[in-house]
């Protein structure tokens, strides 16, 4: 057994024990595996310890890997940052994208899906720490965004994505998670086909899945340290 496949191992324990202690249905939590700056070697050893999905935020470096890879059932999730000149790629080469906060990103990639690829699936980003430096749409932002992109074809709107601030005091993750998950369910109840919350990475993922989160996005845990 190598390095990746015994960390996918304790993740995957990891997460069961945090679905029971918060009461949850086993399975419920869906692990990302984050593999930004990471070779393509170290895909290669999670997907053959049977991990499917996988999690880009470098769209050029994500497209080389996406292209190696091309005849693997590989389910790709953009999380990075989107810029104008990135949503071509993401909307022709990805599944998932985690990362839209403003309108503007979701009409270019409502626009530039190609049709026979299915709808994207998309979460909106949440700035829950409020940090300037973080991208993300703020609390109030976000119904009117939600209601304008699930207008849009080609897409289909399935819940929110937050990077919490990190903190020592659990308590302050706890709480950033419980109030991103407060504003996930009151999005619900105006679109109630919304069923993602994406929250949690490798400091943070227990505290996350006892709030709500849906899918987890772990890197280092899983990897090791980036280059
Ligand atoms: C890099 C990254 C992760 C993974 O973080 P780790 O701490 O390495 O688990 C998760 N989410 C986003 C948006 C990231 O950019």
């Amino acid at each position: 057994m190598n390095l990746i496949d015994q960390n996918l191992r304790s993740i995957k324990q990891r997460i069961e024990a945090a679905e029971a202690a918060a009461g949850r249905q086993k399975n419920s939590v869906k692990l990302l595996a984050v593999s930004k700056k990471q070779p393509i070697e170290a895909i290669l050893l999670a997907y053959d310890a049977g991990q499917r999905s996988f999690g880009e935020s470098y769209l050029q470096e994500s497209l080389e890997k996406i292209m190696a890879l091309a005849d693997h059932a590989i389910e790709w999730h953009f999380i990075g940052p989107i810029q104008s000149n990135k949503t071509h790629g993401i909307a022709a080469h990805f599944s998932w994208v985690h990362s839209v906060s403003h309108l503007k990103q979701a009409i270019r990639l409502s626009d530039q899906r190609p049709p026979e690829l299915g709808n994207l699936n998309l979460c909106l980003q949440l700035n829950i720490s409020g940090e300037t430096s973080k991208s993300g749409a703020s609390a109030d932002e976000l119904p009117g965004l939600a209601s304008e992109i699930a207008a849009l074809p080609r897409l289909s709107v399935r819940g929110l994505m937050t990077i919490p601030r990190y903190s020592d005091a659990p308590n302050q993750q706890r709480q950033q998670c419980a109030d991103t998950q407060r504003l996930y369910q009151s999005l619900q109840t105006q679109h109630p086909q919304l069923d993602t919350l994406s929250m949690g990475m490798s400091g943070d993922m227990e505290i996350a899945i006892e709030q709500g989160a849906t899918i987890v996005r772990i890197g280092t845990a899983l990897f090791g340290s980036r280059n």
